[in-house]
């Protein structure tokens, strides 16, 4: 190619791009529907959202909202609006199916796609991502996009000495992850659990080089120590015994989120018996028969049902449940996550049953709604995401039902916007 055929080629793109931006920033109204905008707040009547190049523009009542001439007008009365779901606590490139050892660029689209078609905008993956998933983060600004936004905590981190640990949060920072994410737990007398001494200097260093710090706790005592020691995040839920005062005045004080992930408590157990969920349409639209087969094996299902481990964790549930009922009463910030993508934790599915599991425990859907939107984002410190405010980006759902009077009308998607872009049904 000639200097300036290359030279043409590279202003003719350049006007493609240029064209192709005055293309998307055309205003787009939705109106007339009931929005719940994730802050908490009452819902707006007879609403308007009105987004401009993936971007919320304004929001509010009809009567308060200017709509630009020439703005498309989309009449979506009788239906409710929502911010897209953000799981605070998922994992993200690893299954296929039911089954491990899948992690590729391809895979990470994929899985990205499935949270996306059930409702959830933004997966906060906190561990297991490899050098693929970094560039896909891009993601987090585009305007197109049919694929949930991606955050990454890289490696869970681990290692006998500090040394050992902080390399490894040295190499999660040079990949250039968005979280650290560290593992304390023996998992019931089974494993070797991270020294105090060890998880201190990998908070400390992730501190120092600007990060928050995930931890995955699972008792009362470990909890409170890594509260102590500068935790960001307690991944899961306490599990071991109820939550008492001083862990609650701490938790407070430490200002830090607490995600549940009840359904990583029922993924232990729930396949001792064929699953109620294996018949539902909304499960089986994405995830056929043929992958869910081998968890029908009866042998399988006599395993778990004598499983030490999957009968403490199904005997633990109750207590994490009103441990949840608790905090949540307590004003402890609940930052909505599933722990999901790991295998039979069925992506997207699973952030249902998590929503409807957390209504079983004593939440309010507002407080389900919000602890999925604003605190995710305000708690991950997820910049633009979160409530349905202007400047954010315009990531909802809209929904055949209203989600307030019953939790379970978040399955009753219409359709998933992505920087106010439709994501395409399977
Ligand atoms: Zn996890």
């Amino acid at each position: 190619m000639s200097r300036f055929s290359l030279l043409f080629s590279l202003v003719m793109l350049l006007f493609a791009c240029k064209s192709r931006e005055t293309a998307t920033n055309s205003y787009t109204a939705y109106t007339g529907a009931t929005i719940i905008d994730g802050s908490g707040a009452n819902p707006i009547q007879n609403g308007v959202l009105l987004v401009k190049n993936g971007r919320v523009a304004a929001i509010g009542p009809k009567a308060t909202v200017t709509i630009p001439e020439n703005t498309t007008i989309k009449d979506v009365a009788g239906k409710t609006i929502i911010p897209g779901i953000i799981n605070g606590h998922g994992h993200v490139g690893e299954v296929k199916g039911i089954e491990s050892g899948h992690y590729s660029t391809q895979n990470i689209i994929d899985n990205l796609a499935i949270y996306a078609r059930y409702g959830m905008t933004t997966v906060v993956s906190l561990g297991g991502d490899q050098k693929e998933a970094e560039p896909l983060r891009a993601i987090n600004d585009t305007t197109a996009t049919q694929r949930a936004r991606l955050f990454i905590a890289g490696a869970v981190i681990n290692g006998n000495t500090p040394a050992e640990a902080i390399a490894v949060t040295n190499q999660n920072h040079q990949m250039g992850v968005d979280f650290m994410k560290i593992r304390v737990d023996d998992q019931l007398g089974t494993a070797p659990k991270m020294s105090e001494e060890v998880y201190q200097a990998v908070i400390n260093r992730s501190h120092q080089l600007g990060y928050k710090i995930a931890t995955h706790m699972y008792s009362l005592a470990d909890a409170k120590k890594l509260l102590e020691a500068g935790s960001d995040l307690l991944a899961h839920s306490v599990r071991d015994q109820r939550v008492d005062t001083a862990f609650i005045q701490l938790i407070k004080k430490r200002k830090v989120g607490y995600c549940p992930t009840l359904t990583r408590e029922l993924s232990t157990f729930v396949y001792e018996d064929t699953a109620a969920f294996f018949t539902d349409p909304f499960f089986t639209r994405e995830y056929d028969s043929s992958i869910i087969q081998p968890l029908k094996d009866p042998k399988r299902q006599l395993q778990m049902r004598n499983s030490r481990s999957a009968q403490t964790y199904k005997q633990q549930l109750p207590t994490a449940m009103s441990n949840l009922k608790t905090l949540c009463e307590q004003g402890i910030p609940i930052v909505f996550g599933t722990d999901s993508g790991v295998p039979t934790r069925f992506m997207g599915y699973f952030e249902h049953l998590e929503m409807e599991m957390m209504a079983e425990a004593g939440l309010t859907p507002m407080q389900i709604i919000t602890s999925a939107t604003k605190n995710a984002a305000e708690y991950l410190g997820l910049k633009d995401l979160g409530t349905l405010s202007p400047g954010h980006w315009a990531d909802f759902l809209i929904l055949e039902a209203n989600p307030l009077t019953d939790i379970r009308n978040v399955r009753k998607i219409n359709r998933v916007f992505i920087s106010g872009k439709e994501v395409t049904k399977r």
